[in-house]
């Protein structure tokens, strides 16, 4: 670092002495009001927090209502924003997802007509990946569970590719102390052949012409600005500058004729992170994939959406597809491009669920309430104070009183969380067991009570 930052060595490491800022990005899918709160400049609807809160024990923060995402993450935004400008329905790959920040980011900043592929290769965190996409309700992501290799079997397809990097983490010192106990310089070059590999992977799933977005949380150049050059080398990668303002103290590296940014934090109010977007040379062409017989998904049967189709509103904007016993939702015209996905890699999650078909009879599923474009009319919605939310959340058997039996929605603060099956002085819960909230309700309360950023 003394080599890299000269005389701002002193501040470098005295920010570092310093608590990382706290930082929200609000779902605009679900909320439009805006907070009177500081602004993260270089993102829209993004804010810091003056505390930290446990945002656990805040009811909207599981209502996907916002994501806690460090600020300099969300300078994707500016950057895909940039590098994206005339694409209509745009294809795009986060191929290291988990667990979602960036992918939620992406999915609210994609036309109607976009789709996202969420990767992870690692299970688990592939299912939280799904579960906060499913909270976000944006209906607009595929969550997969693949190796970056297996994406080669997906050529030329994507019109954008992030890759978000495994890396050695030098950005996340003062947040997260264990990154300190982790990093060795065999890691850092460890880190850097697997950058290089993933890189080289994934690189024919990119359309010529298409973006490549390279990001890590690090300052090592061996992991940063020896990347891009050696994508320029190997593969002719052309550079994309992103237009900056001073005041937001993000640094511009040189790499050849490359230009990466890399926020400092005694310079950006941020963590540290590198990022970059370069262009696949070369114009797309069709690229013909073989066709397979069988079919993965299916459009639903009319008298299967009669069930449901009321459920939805802005329906111009979805599709209906039915895939073993669940009816879900794609965004129109994907159905195609969805197949071809689901044919070659490991689906976790798909658009919404949206019903379970049981019989004759379809009942709602949690994706639904978390949609942001369920139709609430439909269903007779229960307003749970914090107290009655937080314990909704520990999947405990709460009952609505003056609900109607059956179906009943229950909200925090007007919005959206889940379903209970109320049956007389009784109600079923049907928040997923894998999403309850472990914390006692109590303690939830109290630190709920004590702050919540909105
Ligand atoms: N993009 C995420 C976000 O914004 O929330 C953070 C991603 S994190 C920096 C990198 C991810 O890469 C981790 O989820 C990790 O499990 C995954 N990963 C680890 N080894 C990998 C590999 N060999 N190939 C692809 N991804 C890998």
């Amino acid at each position: 670092m003394q080599r890299v930052l000269g005389d701002q060595l002193p501040d470098f490491l005295a920010a570092l002495a310093q608590p990382a800022p706290v930082s929200i990005r609000l779902n605009a899918g679900k909320i439009t009001a805006l907070p009177e709160l500081e602004r993260v400049p270089w993102a829209h609807t993004a804010y810091y927090l003056p505390q930290r809160p446990a945002f656990a024990a805040d009811p909207w923060w599981h209502a996907g209502a916002y994501y806690a995402q460090e600020a300099s993450s969300m300078f994707l935004e500016k950057v895909f924003r940039t590098a994206t400008t005339g694409l209509e329905s745009p294809l795009v790959l986060d191929l290291a997802a988990a667990p979602g920040g960036k992918s939620t980011l992406l999915a609210l900043l994609l036309p109607p007509v976009g789709l996202l592929v969420a990767n992870e290769v690692i299970r688990t965190r592939a299912h939280i990946l799904a579960e906060n996409v499913t909270k976000w309700g944006s209906g607009n992501v595929i969550v997969t569970n693949n190796d970056p290799v297996h994406f080669q079997a997906l050529t030329e397809l994507f019109d954008v590719i992030l890759l978000d990097a495994p890396c050695s983490g030098e950005g996340l010192f003062r947040k997260d102390p264990a990154a300190v106990n982790e990093w060795s310089e065999a890691n850092v070059q460890l880190c850097s052949e697997r950058q290089q590999r993933i890189l080289a992977d994934v690189w024919d799933a990119l359309k010529p012409g298409g973006i490549l977005i390279y990001s890590t949380c690090t300052y090592e150049p061996s992991e940063n600005e020896a990347q891009l050059q050696w994508l320029r080398q190997e593969y002719g990668a052309e550079g994309i500058t992103i237009p900056l303002d001073p005041a937001w103290g993000v640094t511009e590296l040189q790499s050849g004729v490359l230009t990466g940014y890399q926020f400092y934090p005694h310079r950006a109010k941020g963590e540290g992170l590198f990022m970059a977007a370069l262009r696949k040379p070369g114009t797309a062409t069709l690229v013909h994939y073989r066709k397979t017989r069988h079919k993965l998904l299916t459009p639903a049967a009319p008298r299967e959406t009669e069930l449901v189709k009321d459920w939805v509103q802005n329906t111009e904007s979805w599709q209906w597809i039915r895939l073993g016993d669940k009816i879900q939702l794609l965004p129109s015209g994907t159905l195609e491009t969805a197949e071809l996905i689901a044919q070659r890699l490991r689906i976790v999650y798909m658009g919404v669920e949206v019903a379970e078909l049981i019989r004759t009879q379809a009942n709602p599923l949690p994706a639904l309430a978390l949609f942001k474009d369920v139709f609430r009319e439909c269903f007779p919605d229960f307003g749970a104070d914090p107290e009655m939310a937080l314990r909704f959340l520990r999947k405990e058997d709460i009952v609505p009183l003056d609900s109607p039996n059956g179906w009943v929605l229950i909200t925090s603060q007007e919005l959206p969380l889940g379903w209970v099956k109320k049956i007389n002085n009784r109600a079923n819960n049907y928040w997923p067991k894998e999403w309850r909230l472990r914390m006692e309700w109590k303690e939830a309360l109290q630190a709920y009570q004590h702050y919540h950023p909105l």
